[in-house]
Protein backbone atom coordinates (compact mmCIF):
# COMPACT_ATOMS: atom_id res chain seq x y z
CA UNK A 1 0.00 0.00 0.00
CA UNK A 2 1.25 3.31 -1.02
CA UNK A 3 2.42 5.56 1.87
CA UNK A 4 -0.11 8.50 2.08
CA UNK A 5 2.12 11.77 1.61
CA UNK A 6 0.92 14.78 4.20
CA UNK A 7 -0.10 17.77 2.38
CA UNK A 8 0.60 21.57 4.05
CA UNK A 9 -0.39 24.57 2.57
CA UNK A 10 1.63 27.22 4.35
CA UNK A 11 5.29 26.68 4.08
CA UNK A 12 5.50 28.86 7.72
CA UNK A 13 3.67 26.52 9.63
CA UNK A 14 4.84 23.61 7.73
CA UNK A 15 5.70 20.44 9.83
CA UNK A 16 8.57 17.97 8.64
CA UNK A 17 8.15 14.65 9.97
CA UNK A 18 11.11 12.52 10.88
CA UNK A 19 10.92 9.19 9.14
CA UNK A 20 12.96 7.43 12.25
CA UNK A 21 10.98 7.06 15.41
CA UNK A 22 14.19 6.89 17.76
CA UNK A 23 13.09 8.43 20.92
CA UNK A 24 9.74 8.52 20.32
CA UNK A 25 7.28 6.97 23.21
CA UNK A 26 4.15 7.35 20.70
CA UNK A 27 3.23 4.96 18.00
CA UNK A 28 1.75 6.22 15.12
CA UNK A 29 2.47 9.94 15.51
CA UNK A 30 5.13 11.63 13.61
CA UNK A 31 7.72 12.78 15.65
CA UNK A 32 8.18 16.56 14.51
CA UNK A 33 11.64 17.67 13.76
CA UNK A 34 14.36 20.24 16.04
CA UNK A 35 14.08 23.34 14.38
CA UNK A 36 10.36 23.33 13.47
CA UNK A 37 9.07 26.37 13.17
CA UNK A 38 5.57 26.35 14.92
CA UNK A 39 4.29 29.58 15.57
CA UNK A 40 1.55 31.06 18.03
CA UNK A 41 -1.73 31.88 16.68
CA UNK A 42 -1.82 35.68 15.78
CA UNK A 43 -1.99 37.58 18.88
CA UNK A 44 -0.62 35.43 20.65
CA UNK A 45 2.91 35.02 22.69
CA UNK A 46 5.41 32.52 20.75
CA UNK A 47 6.25 30.35 23.91
CA UNK A 48 9.03 28.81 21.37
CA UNK A 49 12.24 29.82 19.55
CA UNK A 50 12.03 29.24 15.92
CA UNK A 51 15.23 26.64 15.02
CA UNK A 52 16.13 26.48 19.02
CA UNK A 53 15.09 23.74 21.76
CA UNK A 54 14.93 26.20 24.12
CA UNK A 55 12.17 27.97 25.82
CA UNK A 56 11.84 31.50 25.04
CA UNK A 57 8.92 32.96 27.69
CA UNK A 58 8.59 31.78 30.65
CA UNK A 59 4.91 30.62 31.35
CA UNK A 60 4.23 31.56 35.00
CA UNK A 61 1.70 29.59 36.74
CA UNK A 62 -0.27 28.17 33.37
CA UNK A 63 -2.40 25.99 35.05
CA UNK A 64 -3.39 28.40 38.27
CA UNK A 65 -6.75 29.11 36.89
CA UNK A 66 -7.63 25.38 36.75
CA UNK A 67 -8.46 23.60 40.09
CA UNK A 68 -7.06 20.58 41.63
CA UNK A 69 -8.69 17.32 40.72
CA UNK A 70 -9.94 16.63 44.54
CA UNK A 71 -8.13 13.47 45.39
CA UNK A 72 -5.30 11.86 46.52
CA UNK A 73 -2.64 14.44 46.99
CA UNK A 74 -4.31 17.11 45.07
CA UNK A 75 -1.93 19.59 46.59
CA UNK A 76 0.98 18.08 44.09
CA UNK A 77 -1.26 17.99 41.08
CA UNK A 78 -0.14 20.75 39.62
CA UNK A 79 4.11 20.21 40.88
CA UNK A 80 4.10 16.48 39.15
CA UNK A 81 5.32 16.39 35.81
CA UNK A 82 2.17 17.12 33.24
CA UNK A 83 1.86 14.42 30.69
CA UNK A 84 -1.02 13.67 28.00
CA UNK A 85 -1.83 10.92 26.33
CA UNK A 86 -3.90 11.92 23.00
CA UNK A 87 -5.36 9.50 20.71
CA UNK A 88 -6.48 11.19 17.33
CA UNK A 89 -8.37 8.56 15.17
CA UNK A 90 -8.07 9.02 11.54
CA UNK A 91 -10.54 10.90 9.69
CA UNK A 92 -10.99 13.53 7.30
CA UNK A 93 -7.45 14.64 6.11
CA UNK A 94 -5.63 12.10 8.30
CA UNK A 95 -5.63 8.90 7.13
CA UNK A 96 -4.08 6.86 10.16
CA UNK A 97 -5.21 6.83 13.46
CA UNK A 98 -2.33 8.79 15.86
CA UNK A 99 -1.86 9.12 19.14
CA UNK A 100 0.98 10.60 21.42
CA UNK A 101 1.81 10.11 25.00
CA UNK A 102 4.15 12.84 26.94
CA UNK A 103 5.39 15.02 29.11
CA UNK A 104 4.95 18.86 28.37
CA UNK A 105 5.35 20.14 31.61
CA UNK A 106 8.15 19.70 34.26
CA UNK A 107 10.12 21.33 36.71
CA UNK A 108 8.49 24.91 35.99
CA UNK A 109 9.34 24.85 32.38
CA UNK A 110 7.63 23.68 29.21
CA UNK A 111 9.36 20.87 27.31
CA UNK A 112 9.23 21.84 23.70
CA UNK A 113 9.58 18.36 22.74
CA UNK A 114 6.51 16.51 23.98
CA UNK A 115 4.74 20.04 24.08
CA UNK A 116 5.50 20.16 20.13
CA UNK A 117 4.14 16.43 20.09
CA UNK A 118 0.99 17.57 21.46
CA UNK A 119 0.66 20.61 18.73
CA UNK A 120 1.20 18.68 16.00
CA UNK A 121 -1.53 15.47 16.83
CA UNK A 122 -4.04 18.99 17.65
CA UNK A 123 -2.88 20.30 14.53
CA UNK A 124 -5.86 20.88 11.87
CA UNK A 125 -6.02 17.91 10.20
CA UNK A 126 -8.27 19.45 7.08
CA UNK A 127 -6.08 22.30 6.81
CA UNK A 128 -2.53 20.70 7.56
CA UNK A 129 -1.96 23.30 9.81
CA UNK A 130 -0.22 23.07 13.59
CA UNK A 131 -0.01 25.84 15.84
CA UNK A 132 1.58 26.15 19.28
CA UNK A 133 -1.82 24.66 21.03
CA UNK A 134 -2.57 26.89 24.56
CA UNK A 135 -0.70 25.98 27.46
CA UNK A 136 -4.00 26.31 30.02
CA UNK A 137 -6.24 24.34 27.40
CA UNK A 138 -3.52 21.71 27.55
CA UNK A 139 -3.91 21.96 31.73
CA UNK A 140 -7.43 21.39 31.72
CA UNK A 141 -6.63 18.20 29.43
CA UNK A 142 -4.15 17.29 31.67
CA UNK A 143 -6.76 18.03 34.75
CA UNK A 144 -9.02 15.03 32.96
CA UNK A 145 -6.28 12.67 32.30
CA UNK A 146 -5.12 13.20 35.58
CA UNK A 147 -8.75 12.47 36.81
CA UNK A 148 -9.00 9.65 34.99
CA UNK A 149 -5.55 7.88 35.83
CA UNK A 150 -6.56 8.55 39.90
CA UNK A 151 -9.28 6.83 39.28
CA UNK A 152 -7.58 3.62 38.11
CA UNK A 153 -8.47 4.00 34.53
CA UNK A 154 -5.28 4.51 32.46
CA UNK A 155 -6.67 5.76 28.62
CA UNK A 156 -6.41 8.30 26.09
CA UNK A 157 -8.25 11.40 25.39
CA UNK A 158 -9.83 10.83 22.03
CA UNK A 159 -9.45 13.86 20.27
CA UNK A 160 -12.15 15.00 17.80
CA UNK A 161 -11.19 18.58 16.94
CA UNK A 162 -8.63 20.91 18.59
CA UNK A 163 -6.93 23.75 16.40
CA UNK A 164 -9.06 24.79 13.41
CA UNK A 165 -8.12 27.55 10.94
CA UNK A 166 -10.68 29.74 9.91
CA UNK A 167 -11.59 28.04 6.81
CA UNK A 168 -11.87 25.19 8.38
CA UNK A 169 -14.31 26.22 11.79
CA UNK A 170 -16.94 27.42 8.88
CA UNK A 171 -16.89 24.18 6.96
CA UNK A 172 -17.27 22.23 10.42
CA UNK A 173 -20.40 24.57 11.07
CA UNK A 174 -18.35 26.30 14.48
CA UNK A 175 -19.39 29.34 15.75
CA UNK A 176 -17.48 32.75 14.51
CA UNK A 177 -15.64 33.41 17.79
CA UNK A 178 -14.84 29.85 17.94
CA UNK A 179 -11.95 29.14 20.60
CA UNK A 180 -10.61 26.57 18.57
CA UNK A 181 -9.40 28.88 16.23
CA UNK A 182 -7.34 30.56 18.77
CA UNK A 183 -6.21 27.08 19.71
CA UNK A 184 -7.52 27.16 23.03
CA UNK A 185 -10.28 24.43 22.41
CA UNK A 186 -10.50 20.31 22.52
CA UNK A 187 -13.35 18.76 21.31
CA UNK A 188 -13.19 14.88 22.99
CA UNK A 189 -14.38 11.78 24.53
CA UNK A 190 -12.81 8.89 26.09
CA UNK A 191 -13.97 5.13 25.84
CA UNK A 192 -15.78 4.02 28.79
CA UNK A 193 -16.36 7.52 30.51
CA UNK A 194 -19.63 9.07 29.62
CA UNK A 195 -20.55 12.32 27.43
CA UNK A 196 -21.84 13.42 31.01
CA UNK A 197 -19.85 12.36 33.33
CA UNK A 198 -16.86 14.56 31.43
CA UNK A 199 -18.59 17.16 31.19
CA UNK A 200 -19.68 17.52 34.66
CA UNK A 201 -15.75 16.91 36.10
CA UNK A 202 -14.75 19.95 33.13
CA UNK A 203 -17.05 22.07 34.99
CA UNK A 204 -15.82 20.95 38.43
CA UNK A 205 -11.96 22.26 37.06
CA UNK A 206 -13.97 25.54 35.96
CA UNK A 207 -10.80 25.96 33.65
CA UNK A 208 -13.08 27.75 31.37
CA UNK A 209 -16.00 26.46 29.25
CA UNK A 210 -17.47 23.16 28.64
CA UNK A 211 -20.01 22.17 26.46
CA UNK A 212 -22.00 19.07 26.27
CA UNK A 213 -22.90 17.49 23.43
CA UNK A 214 -24.64 14.41 24.07
CA UNK A 215 -25.94 13.62 21.11
CA UNK A 216 -22.69 13.59 19.07
CA UNK A 217 -20.57 11.96 22.06
CA UNK A 218 -18.17 14.64 22.86
CA UNK A 219 -17.48 17.14 25.40
CA UNK A 220 -15.55 20.79 24.37
CA UNK A 221 -13.47 22.29 26.66
CA UNK A 222 -11.74 25.51 26.01
CA UNK A 223 -9.89 28.07 28.39
CA UNK A 224 -12.28 30.77 28.13
CA UNK A 225 -14.36 32.40 30.27
CA UNK A 226 -16.10 29.98 32.81
CA UNK A 227 -19.45 28.93 31.38
CA UNK A 228 -21.49 25.62 30.20
CA UNK A 229 -23.62 24.81 27.50
CA UNK A 230 -25.89 21.63 26.06
CA UNK A 231 -24.95 21.79 22.49
ZN1 LIG B 1 -15.46 22.48 20.38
Amino acid sequence: MQRPKAQYRDDRQRLKPETGREGCRCKGVKKVRDGLELLPVAGESNLLLPGRRRFLQQVAGAAACVAAPAFGQSSDFWSLPRELWLYRPAGKGQPRDEQVRVVYWADGKLIPEGYMQLCYILRDVQAGLAVQFDLVALDIARGVYGWLRANGIDKPLIINSGYRSPQTNANEGGVRNSLHMRAQALDLRIEGVSTDALSRFGRYLAGGGVGYYPGKNFTHLDRGRVRHWVG
